[in-house]
This record gives C-alpha cells, sequence and structure tokens, in this order.
C-alpha cells in the first residue's frame, strides 16, 4: 500500500548507499523524489531511473553539501521543481576517522561543513517551505552514542552535534506540526563501509546482532518516521545498529 501519494521529497546524497536506498523507498511509498550527488553523475541517474520505475518522480541534483549556498540552494530548487517539498532527509555526509593528532583545520572544516553545517542551513531553508504535517529527518550514527575506541574524535563530534540540532528543531517546529528526528545507523555495508573492508569483523563483532546492516534496513525506519504511522514522534533518536549501542 502507498502511504505518501502526492508527497514531495528531498534527499541529500542520495546516488549511493543509504541515501539511494531510501529514495527509492520513499518513492515505493508514493513519494516523488528529488536527491543530491556530488560526483557520480552515472549512479545518480542510475537512481533516478529505479525511482521512475516505481512511477514518481525523480530529480537528481548535482549540490555540494559542502558549499553553504549549495546546502540551502538544493532545499529551493526542489520545493520549486516538485511543487512542494513534505520531507527533507538529511543523509549526505562524509566519514573521516583519523588520531586527533592527524586531523588538520582543512579536514575538520570540511567534515563540519558536510556532517553539520549543511544540515542546519538545508533544515533552515526546509522550515520555510514545510506544511504543516512536514517532517525533517537526518542520519546521524551510532559514534554519537558510542565511540568504540581511538580514531572516532571528529566523527563523533559531527553526529553529536545533530541530536542538539533535531531537539531543537523539534521545539521550533512543533507548534507548526512538523517534526524532526534522528536515525543513528550501525555498520552499514555502503561505499563508506563495506561490509568486507578492513575494519569491518570488528565493527560487527560490536554488535548485538553480529552483523553489518543494509541501507534499506535503514530506509525503514526513515519510510516509518516519513510516513503517516510517525506523525507524533518528534525530537527523538533511533538507532537502527544492530545493537551497537546496547
Ligand atoms: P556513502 O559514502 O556510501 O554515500 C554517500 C552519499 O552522499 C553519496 O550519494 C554521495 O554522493 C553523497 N555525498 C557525499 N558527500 C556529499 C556532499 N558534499 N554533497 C552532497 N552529497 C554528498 O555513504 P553512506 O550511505 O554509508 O552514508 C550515508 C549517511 O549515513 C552519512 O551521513 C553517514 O555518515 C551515515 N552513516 C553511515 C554508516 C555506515 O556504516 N555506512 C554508519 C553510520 C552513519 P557522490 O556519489 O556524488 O559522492
Amino acid at each position: 500500500m502507498s502511504t505518501m501519494n502526492g508527497t514531495a521529497v528531498l534527499v541529500t546524497g542520495g546516488s549511493r548507499g543509504i541515501g539511494a536506498a531510501t529514495a527509492v523507498r520513499l518513492a515505493r511509498e508514493g513519494a516523488d523524489v528529488a536527491f543530491t550527488y556530488v560526483k557520480d553523475e552515472a549512479r545518480a541517474k542510475e537512481v533516478a531511473a529505479r525511482i521512475e520505475a516505481t512511477g514518481q518522480k525523480a530529480l537528481p541534483l548535482r549540490a555540494d553539501a559542502a558549499d553553504a549556498g549549495d546546502a540551502a540552494g538544493a532545499v529551493e530548487w526542489a520545493a520549486d521543481a516538485l511543487g512542494r517539498l513534505d520531507v527533507l532527509v538529511n543523509n549526505a555526509g562524509v566519514g573521516v576517522l583519523g588520531p586527533l593528532d592527524a586531523l588538520p583545520l582543512a579536514e575538520v572544516d570540511r567534515v563540519l561543513a558536510v556532517n553539520v553545517r549543511a544540515v542546519f542551513l538545508a533544515s533552515q531553508a526546509a522550515a520555510g517551505r514545510l506544511p504543516e504535517g512536514g517532517r525533517i529527518i537526518t542520519i546521524g550514527s551510532c559514534m554519537a552514542q558510542r565511540v568504540p575506541g581511538p580514531g572516532g574524535v571528529l566523527y563523533a563530534l559531527s553526529k553529536t552535534a545533530l541530536i542538539g540540532l533535531t531537539k531543537g528543531l523539534a521545539r521550533e517546529l512543533g507548534g507548526r506540526g512538523i517534526t524532526a528526528n534522528l536515525v543513528h545507523p550501525g555498520p552499514i555495508d555502503t561505499d563508506m563501509n563495506p561490509a568486507d573492508g578492513p575494519y569491518a569483523e570488528g565493527q560487527a563483532t560490536l554488535t548485538a546482532l553480529g552483523r553489518f546492516g543494509t541501507a534499506e534496513e535503514v530506509a525503514s525506519t526513515v519510510a516509518f518516521l516519513a510516513g503517516p504511522e510517525g506523525r507524533y514522534v518528534t525530537g527523538a533518536e533511533f538507532a537502527v545498529d544492530g545493537g551497537y549501542a546496547a
């Protein structure tokens, strides 16, 4: 059954991984989907074709979340191109791990620009366009809840900032019937964190279920929050992490 018929969605970073799975899942629920990407036009076209195969509109846009103008502009563009905007999924992110003394200022600025500033700017722009019932759903990380060893300081900082952002948005926008929630994936098999990568086994061991998750398993929680069943949920965090933070 389609639950999101007639709605319009923007997913940032929708050309691969969790963002691509989310874009396709929300299209299957009946939404028209705009999504951003920055490098890989061929992968973006593949995702657009999968969305169109569901019968929904697909609008890929090259927009770099590291750029403040692009981060806010993508929201305005999507709302104009689709004629409305009901759901923003802040998914684009970069995973940078490394010891404290090996993180140069430029890297700190890039990670905070993509993982934090862009989420703030996109949410700020979306707040001006979302109607009553609108949704802001942000992809955080299990590392906002548990940093299992050295090397995660910058990434954990960037993802933990999203907790305060989400709670603040929930309070700011609740009076207009708009919700804001945060989904914390555990180790998910994507290009960023392949299940056959050099650090995969250790990550799987840290989960209660003993395995990586799939992008589709994260997308299903996003679909719940984006759809009618999720309308009374706001300011909340959802661990989709196989028990990583348990
Ligand atoms: P991937 O690296 O597999 O995919 C990232 C997507 O974001 C791509 O579509 C990429 O586009 C896009 N993207 C990257 N940088 C930018 C940018 N500056 N502007 C716009 N788009 C951009 O990542 P995942 O799917 O694994 O991760 C998605 C989210 O989930 C991130 O926020 C990540 O931090 C979070 N996460 C992931 C976990 C995991 O284990 N995989 C665990 C916890 C959280 P392009 O192809 O053009 O580069």
